[in-house]
C-alpha cells in the first residue's frame, strides 16, 4: 500500500464485505485526494451535502466535518452498516438506502435550508446518466463536484469541432460552468479501476447563458446532430424520426445564419443551436 492511503481492502474483509463490480465499487483510499475534493467543492457549515455513493464512508466522514449536514444515498444495503461504523459518532448524516437514478430528488430535498451541494465520487457505469439527471434538475443546487472517468471529464469541457464536443458538452454549458479541476490517478482507489480519473466541478448558472425558446427543441436538434455526426447537420436534423423539418427548412437557417450548407453539428457553439431553433421553430 502506499503512502498515505487508507486501509479499505482490511477494513472491508474484517468485515466480510465482498466488493460489487456491477455497482462500480472502487473506493477512493488516497489521503491526499480526499481532504482536496472536499476543499475545491467549497463546502461550508452552511451547506447541504447530497453525497451519491458514500460507500464506506472515506469521503463521507469529510463531508460530514465540513457541511451542516450530508444527505448520502447509496443503493448497496450491504454497505449501510459498514457506512454507519465510519461515521461514528457523527449526527449530521442521513443515510438513504436508494438507487440514485429511481430517487425523487424533490422528496429527498424537501425541507433543506440553504445551499444544497452535490459532492460524488460517481458509480462509472452510470456517470453520464447521473450527471444528467443532475444538471437537469440542477435549480435544486449551488454547485456539483464529481469525480469522472477522464475521458467523460474532457468530454464535458471539450471545444467545438473537437472529438470529444458532443450532446453532454452543450448540456452541461446550458446549465452550468464546467472545469475540470484535477486528475486523479488509478492507484488512489481499491480495487484499482483500469482508466484514469478526474474531478469536475459544475457551477450552477442562475439562467441559461443564452434565451431560447423552446429548451427540448434545442436538445433534440443537439441530439440529431450528434447522433449522427458523420452527416451534415441538414441533413441529420432532416433524417432524425422525433423531428419535423425539411432539408429544405433547415438549410434555409443555416443560410440565414452564415453558416455553410455542408456544415456538421459538432461545429456549431451552444448559442448557434440556440439561435438555430429559434429560427427552425419560429418557422
Ligand atoms: N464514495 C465512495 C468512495 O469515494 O470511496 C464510493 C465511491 S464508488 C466509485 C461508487 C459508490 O456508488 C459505491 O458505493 C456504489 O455501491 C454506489 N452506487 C452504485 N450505483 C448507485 C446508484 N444507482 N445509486 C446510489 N449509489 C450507487
Amino acid at each position: 500500500m502506499r503512502k498515505n492511503q487508507i486501509n479499505t481492502a482490511d477494513y472491508l474483509r474484517g468485515q466480510d464485505f465482498h466488493i460489487k463490480k456491477k455497482y462500480g465499487q472502487n473506493f477512493l483510499t488516497d489521503m491526499n485526494i480526499l481532504p482536496r475534493i472536499v476543499e475545491e467543492s467549497d463546502v461550508t457549515k452552511d451547506d447541504t451535502v447530497l453525497e451519491i455513493g458514500p460507500g464506506t464512508g472515506n469521503l463521507t466522514v469529510l463531508l460530514a466535518d465540513a457541511a451542516k449536514k450530508v444527505i448520502a444515498v447509496e443503493i448497496d444495503k450491504e454497505l449501510i452498516p459498514i457506512l454507519r461504523v465510519t461515521i461514528f459518532p457523527r449526527e449530521n448524516v442521513e443515510i438513504n438506502n436508494l438507487d440514485i437514478m429511481k430517487t425523487d430528488l424533490s422528496d429527498l430535498l424537501s425541507g433543506v435550508e440553504g445551499n444544497i451541494r452535490v459532492v460524488a465520487n460517481l458509480p462509472y457505469y452510470i456517470t453520464t446518466p447521473v450527471i444528467t439527471k443532475l444538471l437537469e434538475e440542477s435549480h435544486f443546487f449551488k454547485s456539483i463536484t464529481v469525480m469522472v472517468q477522464k475521458e467523460v471529464a474532457e468530454r464535458l469541457a471539450a471545444e467545438p469541432g473537437s472529438k470529444e464536443y458532443g450532446a453532454i458538452t452543450l448540456f452541461s454549458q446550458y446549465y452550468s460552468v464546467p472545469k475540470i479541476l484535477f486528475s486523479v490517478p488509478k492507484e488512489s482507489f481499491y480495487p484499482m479501476p483500469k482508466v484514469e480519473s478526474a474531478i469536475v466541478r459544475f457551477d450552477i448558472l442562475e439562467k441559461p447563458p443564452y434565451d431560447v425558446k423552446n429548451s427540448a427543441l434545442m436538445f433534440d436538434l443537439i441530439r440529431a446532430a450528434f447522433n449522427e455526426r458523420r452527416k451534415t447537420l441538414a441533413n441529420a436534423i432532416s433524417d432524425a424520426g422525433n423531428l419535423n423539418f425539411s432539408k429544405a427548412d433547415v438549410l434555409d437557417v443555416l443560410e440565414k445564419m452564415r453558416l455553410s450548407p455542408t456544415i456538421r453539428g459538432e461545429r456549431l457553439s451552444l448559442e448557434e443551436f440556440a439561435n438555430l431553433s429559434d429560427m427552425l421553430g419560429s418557422n
